[in-house]
């Protein structure tokens, strides 16, 4: 018969996936210039000029079965050099190619990781608000979701929070700085202390507690902020990253996974995302995409687009009277609802033909997310909806 966990995943999409079809319901009807969807984690801002020159080039110059071709299943090896070199450059660090395996982006990457690692009856440990994809991503493995809040007026890790989450059954702890959906970065302070909490607890219940740390969004930052590099913080640190965001790429679907030799059990833990890789048919990212990033390692989106488009509605929604998180990087904007029932504020913003995401399945119900990877023109189009808006809660913006 069918599997019913995944007939039911398939049946109930997504809270945002859902917001997005209506928008395009609604920009038949009103016209979608009219409609103003902060939905999507669509990068608006294109990738740097030299990603299309290279897959031009790469077209041009290279148009043969190795360009289409299958690479090694972990991926080209001169794809995999350049991403380590690119690393080492930035971060001091000593990482080979044998250390990474590409993916086919992020959630890719954290499907192959989650699988490699867990067995029925292990725990990891999520911080709200999170992805909601984690939960179907670790589920799947037969573990189970510890969720753990954050600090609920900086969106920082609450260390209180965490030694409650953490039992003798944590396998890992997934961090994603700049976080989706409240735009903060997680301080070195903040890494220091997790780290040291975590390395405490895995003496006292002698086994590793991998970090798994999901950074779609590391280079997009603002304001000279720095993001933490986790792996020179805590040593069983495993990375999952994608391009999708920093440049602009989701729909060619590329990443990596790096597994560095100085976690646990490296070379078991690499050849366990190998085999998940394979019993997932997840083997061999994207052909054309590893050979592009082999020649665009350390190139970003325009920084100043995002920034521009950050203060623009940051500004704003707060002249408004909303209380609103201040991003210091990705590409959303977290709004506390005037309502506890954020589901209702967002089907009033609704009727404002606003869209934005009820934050309940990121585990922190009474906020919405803002996605604000949109044109710089809508997002000011959409200010008067805004105003509109909080008109209707007056009374609550006041208090
Ligand atoms: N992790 C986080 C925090 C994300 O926001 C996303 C996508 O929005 C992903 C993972 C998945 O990224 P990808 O498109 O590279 O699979």
């Amino acid at each position: 018969m069918i599997n019913n966990t995944m007939k039911n995943y398939g049946n109930n999409r997504s809270v945002i996936r859902d917001l997005f079809e209506f928008g395009n319901q609604r920009k038949a009807v009103v016209g979608a210039e009219n409609v103003f969807d902060f939905s999507l984690g669509n990068p608006n801002v294109p990738a740097p000029a030299k990603v299309n020159a290279t897959i031009r080039e790469l077209l041009d110059t290279k148009n043969d079965i190795y360009l289409h071709g299958y690479t090694s299943a972990q991926g080209d090896a001169a794809c995999r050099e350049a991403v380590v070199k690119d690393l080492n450059k930035r971060f001091g660090t000593s990482f080979r190619k044998e250390n990474l395996y590409m993916t086919c982006g992020a959630a890719a990457s954290l499907k192959i990781v989650l699988t490699a690692l867990y067995t029925p009856g292990d725990e990891v440990v999520v911080f709200t608000p999170y992805f909601p994809e984690y939960r179907v991503f670790i589920e799947t493995t037969g573990a189970s979701v510890r969720e753990c809040p954050c600090d609920p007026d900086t969106f920082q890790i609450d260390l209180i929070a965490l030694e409650n989450a953490v039992t003798e059954q944590t396998k890992s702890v997934i961090i994603n700085s700049p976080n989706n959906p409240s735009g903060v970065v997680y301080t070195e302070d903040t890494v220091r202390q997790v780290a040291s909490f975590l390395k405490q607890k895995e003496e006292d219940y002698g086994h590793p507690i991998y970090l798994i740390t999901d950074e779609p969004y590391r280079e997009l930052v603002y304001d000279g902020i720095c993001v933490p590099f986790v792996t020179k913080y805590y040593t069983d640190t495993i990375v999952c990253y994608s391009y999708s965001k920093s440049l602009a790429l989701p729909g060619d679907r590329i990443g990596y996974i790096l597994v560095p030799d100085e976690i646990a059990d490296s070379a078991d833990v690499y050849a366990a995302v190998c085999g998940a890789g394979r019993a997932l048919g997840y083997v061999c990212a994207p052909s054309l995409m590893q050979h592009v990033i082999e020649q665009c390692t350390g190139l970003v989106s325009d920084l100043n687009e995002y920034r521009e488009k950050r203060d623009l509605i940051y500004n704003a929604l707060t002249d408004l009277g909303f209380t609103c998180i201040h991003p210091d990087g990705a590409f959303y904007l977290f709004m506390k609802s005037p309502i506890a029932d954020a589901g209702a504020f967002s089907a009033k913003a609704k009727e404002f033909d606003l869209l934005l995401v009820p934050a309940d399945s990121f585990g922190t119900p009474g906020f919405v997310r803002i996605a604000y990877c949109v044109a710089t023109d809508m997002i000011r189009r959409s200010l008067p909806a805004f105003a509109k808006l909080a008109e209707c809660y007056a009374e609550e913006l006041k208090k």
